[in-house]
């Protein structure tokens, strides 16, 4: 059996602690799928580029209102489809040649199998030639989620497309069903829609994107329901495969109904793999949503085992494992001095149309938490870079401390989401007052930051 310094489960940020400071350990990496992880092979980098692809095709379309007439000629998928994975695989494939074949990795044993503890800090790797137990003193449990389905009578026989293959098909269907209304299906609502797939979305909510801040989930709710067939309230009682691929039997508000797609995309959600790796065995416990429980240094209740991303992480958002990883990275290296995560204002944007991002609290969890705040929103239609875009839908929202100006939440929907929030991520982080930031720099114009600097002064502060 053998017995190593530290083992890391994972090689999505897991993979990213190693470097030559742990030169004199003996270190194991296990990964069960395609080393790199979720991030760089079916998550947010594949996605993003097929993303950014959809907002170009969708751009022609929206030249009209600008009184600049194009078409969309053609969407060639299967070389899109291959120049994202023909430069992600390659990647991929680097990372886990790196860690197998290169010198600076002399002192790392690569597992290329499906882990589960088996005792107390003891792990069974079934590996291609049969298993292998690892002992080690030190763990990092770094493996992540995964999507999971719900229990619907007969989607599992009729077949369906996750995150994990619908980027890979072969060809674009005519029509797709989404089921799930959050941050994934939104995102392959974009693509697809822009690429000239007709949409259809069910969701067993009221809205779409709940999580977001009440008055972004209703605008993204209302721009969806022009662009795509939306289907809010509805149950998915049955799903059945048809001549031409999928139909799901639907009950909702008006009844029993039946909505019809060449492909299915499952976007319902992810669960950790805790289970998977049976983290009970070594004495490791979960919360109920499945995520392994850390303190704030990611620590497990086990001594000498850590955990970090999305199989302990709620967020589930890959600057957070990575952060997470430097925190835990550290604290291997250092156990007396352990520095503790940093949780405070952790932004994630949603890479739909329009973009969405945020960060810190929702006017609805300000208000459940008895937390003192005004609210400010600036629409893009009042800043000139909005006129020149024609925008009438797109707004930023902030949320202050009345008494001290400091930002507690900020909510944009609209092109350049992603980037516009970070500034605002900056001054949360760093303490920076709405009036200080808005007044204390010079803002270009007519830029579109300028929506920041218009939403900032918006705030009805007290002093
Ligand atoms: C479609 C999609 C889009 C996303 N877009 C974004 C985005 O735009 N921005 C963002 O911040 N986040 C995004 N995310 C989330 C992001 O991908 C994750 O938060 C991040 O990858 C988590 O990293 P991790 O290291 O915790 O786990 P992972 O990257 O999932 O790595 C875990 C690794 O562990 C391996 N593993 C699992 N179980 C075992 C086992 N028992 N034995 C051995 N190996 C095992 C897995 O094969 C995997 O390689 C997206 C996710 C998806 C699915």
């Amino acid at each position: 059996m053998p017995h190593y310094d530290l083992v890391i489960i994972g090689t999505g940020s897991g993979n990213s602690i190693l470097d030559q400071r742990f030169a004199d350990k003996k270190v194991a990496i296990v990964e069960k799928g395609v080393f790199g992880g979720t991030c760089l092979n079916v998550g947010c980098i594949p996605t993003k580029m097929f993303v950014h692809a959809a907002d170009v095709a969708a751009t022609p379309a929206a030249g009209a209102r600008l009184g600049v007439d194009a078409r969309l000629e053609r969407v060639r998928w299967p070389e899109i489809r291959d120049r994202i994975f023909g430069r992600i695989d390659p990647i991929a494939a680097g990372g886990r040649e790196y860690r197998i074949e290169h010198e600076d990795n002399a002192n790392v044993t690569v597992y290329e199998g499906e882990a589960r503890f088996t005792g107390h800090k003891e792990l069974a790797v079934a590996l291609p030639g049969g298993q292998e137990t690892l002992t080690a003193d030190a763990f990092v449990l770094a493996a992540g989620g995964r999507a999971v389905a719900p229990d619907i009578p007969g989607l599992a026989e009729s077949g369906y497309h996750t995150s994990d293959t619908i980027m890979r098909i072969d060809e674009l269907p005519s029509r797709i069903v989404i089921l799930g209304s959050g941050f994934i299906g939104a995102e392959f609502a974009h693509v697809f829609g822009s690429f000239g797939v007709e949409v259809t979305i069910v969701a067993r909510s009221g809205a779409l994107l709940r999580v977001e801040d009440d008055d972004v989930s209703r605008r993204y709710t209302e721009l969806a329901a022009q662009r795509f067939d939306v289907r809010l309230n509805r149950k998915t009682t049955r799903v059945r495969r048809t001549a031409a691929g999928v139909a799901l039997d639907l009950e909702g508000p008006g009844g029993a109904e039946t909505v019809e797609g060449d492909l299915l995309l499952v976007a319902t959600g992810r669960h950790p793999n805790s289970d998977v790796l049976d983290v009970a065995r070594t004495g490791v416990t979960t919360l109920p949503s499945g995520h392994v429980e850390v303190d704030e240094y990611q620590r497990t209740k086990v001594d000498g085992i850590y955990a970090l991303g999305d199989i302990s992480s709620w967020h589930e958002l890959k600057h957070v494992a990575n952060h997470e990883a430097r925190v835990v990275q550290h604290n291997l290296l250092h156990p007396d001095e352990p520095i503790a995560a940093d949780h405070r204002f952790v932004p994630h944007a949603v890479f739909t149309s329009p973009q969405i991002a945020s960060v810190g609290l929702t006017e609805q969890d300000a208000a459940a938490r008895g937390v003192r705040y005004v609210t400010a929103t600036q629409d893009y239609a009042g800043i000139a870079y909005g006129w020149a875009m024609e925008d009438t839908t797109s707004f930023a929202k902030l949320l202050a401390d009345p008494a001290t100006g400091q930002l507690i939440g900020a909510h944009i929907i609209g092109p350049q989401a992603s980037t516009l929030i970070q500034p605002l991520v900056q001054a949360m982080s760093f303490g920076l007052d709405a009036r200080s930031m808005a007044r204390g720099q010079y803002w270009i114009h007519p830029a579109m930051p300028e929506l920041i600097e218009n939403a900032l002064l918006n705030l009805p502060l007290e002093n």
